[in-house]
């Protein structure tokens, strides 16, 4: 089935999830309704609630629903989608204060009921969890830290909405009622147990070993692991891994790279990794030898994935890792198809993996371009950055049937994908892969 009407399904199931259980709340024989206002009140809390729910299986790693979207858009959508579930939660009170007691009780706490403390108390974490996503690094919170309270603290707001609305006890008022809502909860937060618990003990009967981290530019490095015990794992080239290394799998210390290496030796995968904070800077840091971890392989990032009869293919800095993957897998395949690398970075000690480009470009139909910001002393290739005048000079003529991929740094990637669509590349003919998921 094509992704566009993938995706198209997987948004009817997100709404039917959404208003779904509202509508049970209706069926059969509902209480008497209050009001407009009170009603529609209710309804943002249990649509809200669903949406809270959701959450979970929008992070859960599903390859069949990140797959129409890619994993950067799923995570946006998540990130983006809390705000409208956190307004119709906020709502669901606002709304109450002028119409019913809850109103007085803003001036006398004595009047606040057990469902009205349930509800603030899950307002209040919510709230939490925004101020510490927005802001993780004023809140001095490590990405790791910050992921493993983010998913307990969601677990926590979800349980305390659950006894909330068996509280008020109006539409939550039967064995069936209550059971949708806390099956529904059940099934979504076990999606975080799938990620948390399920993968990593899948992950412990296919253990891997550090075999290299050898320097692959400055400030940047190739790690090569190798199964250990068993016979690798499939991946299409440009795809990703969560890694783990020296640590146990159901640590929260495992980071996405992508597959640099050939998909035609799924048991020895390499990763070209660039120095950023405390886990990939000094690599060399983990010997030969030392135990690793893989959850994957994830993404869209692949030619696998479409027809074409060319290749661009555009990098910026260490977004050559994916690019690599598919270069020597094509070349692994002795693919004779035209190909066009732009290779994008600051300077020449920024240039991953050039002397296996150079053996790459005679093994295929390759042509590279590097693009230097600042090219040392010398220099006769192309300067600055991957501007639209440089993309003019170097873009083949072949356009019709040509898949471009690009990846590297986000400003880049929109800068060159504006002009790409500029000259009348067609969208679904642009492959992105963005690094920065915050
Ligand atoms: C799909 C994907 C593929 C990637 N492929 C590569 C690659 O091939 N080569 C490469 O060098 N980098 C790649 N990255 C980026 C890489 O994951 C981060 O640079 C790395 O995790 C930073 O870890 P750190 O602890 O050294 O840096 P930190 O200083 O801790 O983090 C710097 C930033 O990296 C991000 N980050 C940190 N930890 C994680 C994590 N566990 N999960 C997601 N993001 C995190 C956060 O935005 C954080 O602010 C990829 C990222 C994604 C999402």
């Amino acid at each position: 089935m094509r992704f566009a009407v993938r995706g198209a399904l997987w948004l009817v199931v997100y709404l039917v999830v959404v208003v779904g259980p509202l509508l049970l709340m209706l069926a059969g024989d509902p209480p008497p309704a209050r009001g407009f206002w009170h009603e529609l009140s209710i309804a943002l809390g249990f649509v809200g609630l669903s949406m809270l729910g959701l959450q979970f299986a929008t992070t859960a790693r599903f390859q069949p629903v990140d797959a129409p979207y890619g994993l950067d858009v799923v995570l946006k959508f998540h990130k983006e989608i809390s705000f409208v579930a956190f307004a119709f939660l906020l709502a669901h009170p606002l709304i109450l204060v002028p119409i019913t007691p809850l109103g007085s009780a803003i001036y006398d706490l004595s009047l606040l009921t057990w469902t009205g403390v349930t509800g603030v108390i899950a307002l209040g974490l919510l709230v939490v969890i925004i101020v510490t996503s927005m802001w993780t690094e004023r809140c001095k919170l490590t990405y790791e830290w910050w992921r493993l309270t983010h998913g307990l603290l969601g677990i926590a707001v979800i349980v305390v909405s659950l006894v909330h609305i068996r509280l008020s006890g109006y539409y939550v008022d039967t064995a069936f009622r209550f059971g949708v809502w806390v099956v529904l909860m059940v099934v979504l937060v076990g999606m975080y147990a799938k990620v948390r618990l399920y993968q990593p003990l899948r992950q412990l009967r296919r253990p891997w070993a550090v075999e290299s981290v050898e320097p692959a530019a400055q400030d940047a490095w190739e790690l090569t692991l190798r199964a250990e015990g068993h016979d690798g794992i499939r991946f299409q080239p440009g795809q990703f891994a969560w890694v783990t290394l020296d640590t146990s799998p159901f640590a929260i210390r495992e980071h996405p790279f992508s597959f640099s290496s050939s998909a035609e030796h799924p048991d020895r995968v390499s990763f070209t990794v660039k120095e950023l904070g405390d886990f990939t800077t000094g690599l060399d840091r983990f010997e030969p030898g030392t135990r690793a971890y893989l959850d994957g392989p994830y993404g869209v990032f692949s030619y696998e994935r479409n027809e074409a009869a060319g290749f661009v293919f555009i990098a910026g800095g260490i977004g050559i890792g994916p690019i690599m993957s598919m270069l020597r897998t094509l070349a692994d395949r002795g693919d004779r198809r035209p190909m066009v690398l732009l290779f994008g970075a600051p300077t020449w000690a920024d240039i991953a993996l050039d002397d296996e480009l150079d053996e790459l470009s005679q093994r295929l139909d390759l042509t590279v371009t590097y693009v230097l910001e600042d090219p040392p002393d010398g220099w006769q290739g192309e300067t600055g950055v991957l501007s639209p005048e440089v993309l003019d000079r170097y873009l083949p003529n072949w356009r019709g049937g040509t898949q471009y991929f690009v990846c590297g740094p986000d400003a880049m990637m929109d800068a060159v994908e504006a002009s790409l669509l500029e000259r009348g590349v067609l969208e679904d003919h642009i492959n992105l892969e963005r690094f920065d998921l915050t």
